[in-house]
């Protein structure tokens, strides 16, 4: 069995059938599936959208679905296709995939950089420890991901899947993440400075904010302080909207 590329193919009728609830695919729909493998999603979503493309790297698989009515399959990595022209001109995609877990991260960062516009919302299967990052507000699990993720997008974790409900198993649990995109962003702050700063200081997260932002702000306590951030506090334990306070602060500062 391939355990290549991610494989891992879901063979659970009923966490497909929730897949579909979860993303309301309807006749009117125009859906881009990532990954479609042996078209365990696809064949479900060609028999009630009204369009579905698909991105495979695998020639194999690609050629196995050419057939498929409604669909077009794109024989290509999807980290290299070009999105804009892709899903143009239309903005109402809905994104609904299986994703290849090695590259999750890329494949969401490209999505929302690159998509956001045209794409109306998502639903995707990612390694479970990943969607609770993603949602991830003010805990433990929160990083440089979860910021990503939350200014770019409403995020929620709608349900955890098994390993038993793909062939083969992964070694991990999954979980199935919606995400609507922001059409302008949840805080006021200057995007590069605010991921800077992100960035930054989880790089150095079991330090204190004080310290792991010497480098990138001036006078570090300074700029906490006028955001109303204690400055002996770590960046796990800090908002989106905190983040956005000490862009805004350190921006004003300079
Ligand atoms: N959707 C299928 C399912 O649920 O059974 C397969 C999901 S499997 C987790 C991930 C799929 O992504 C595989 O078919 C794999 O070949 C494909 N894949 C891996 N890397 C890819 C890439 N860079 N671009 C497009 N597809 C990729």
């Amino acid at each position: 069995m391939p355990r290549r590329l991610g494989q891992h193919f879901l063979k659970d009728r009923s966490v497909i059938a929730r897949i579909l609830a979860e993303a309301g695919v309807g006749p009117q729909d125009r859906i881009l599936e990532i990954g479609p493998g042996r078209g365990a999603l696809t064949r479900d979503l060609v028999g009630i959208a009204g369009e579905v493309l698909a991105v495979e790297l695998d020639r194999d698989l690609a050629e196995r679905l050419k057939d498929l009515p409604r669909l077009r399959v794109i024989h290509e990595d999807f980290l290299k296709v070009d999105l804009e022209r892709l899903l143009a001109p239309h903005d109402d995609w809905k994104v609904v995939a299986n994703l290849p877990y090695y590259i999750t991260t890329p494949i969401l960062e490209k999505l929302l950089l690159e998509g956001s516009p045209r794409i109306r919302g998502m639903w995707v299967m990612v390694q479970k420890e990943v969607a609770e990052r993603m949602c991830a507000r003010g805990t433990r699990e929160s990083g440089s991901l979860s910021h990503f993720i939350q200014y770019h997008a409403q995020v929620r974790k709608l349900f955890r899947v098994r390993p038993g409900s793909f062939q083969p198993p992964p070694e991990v649990d999954s979980a199935v993440v919606s995400l609507v995109p922001h059409r302008t962003p949840p805080v006021d702050a200057p995007p590069d400075l605010l991921f800077r700063l992100i960035r930054t200081a989880f790089c150095a997260r079991r330090k204190t904010l004080r310290r792991s932002l010497a480098g990138v702000l001036g006078d570090p306590v300074a700029a906490l302080e006028a955001a109303g951030i204690e400055p002996s506090r770590r960046p796990e334990t800090l908002l989106l909207e905190e983040f956005a306070a000490l862009a805004r602060a350190a921006g004003a500062a300079r």
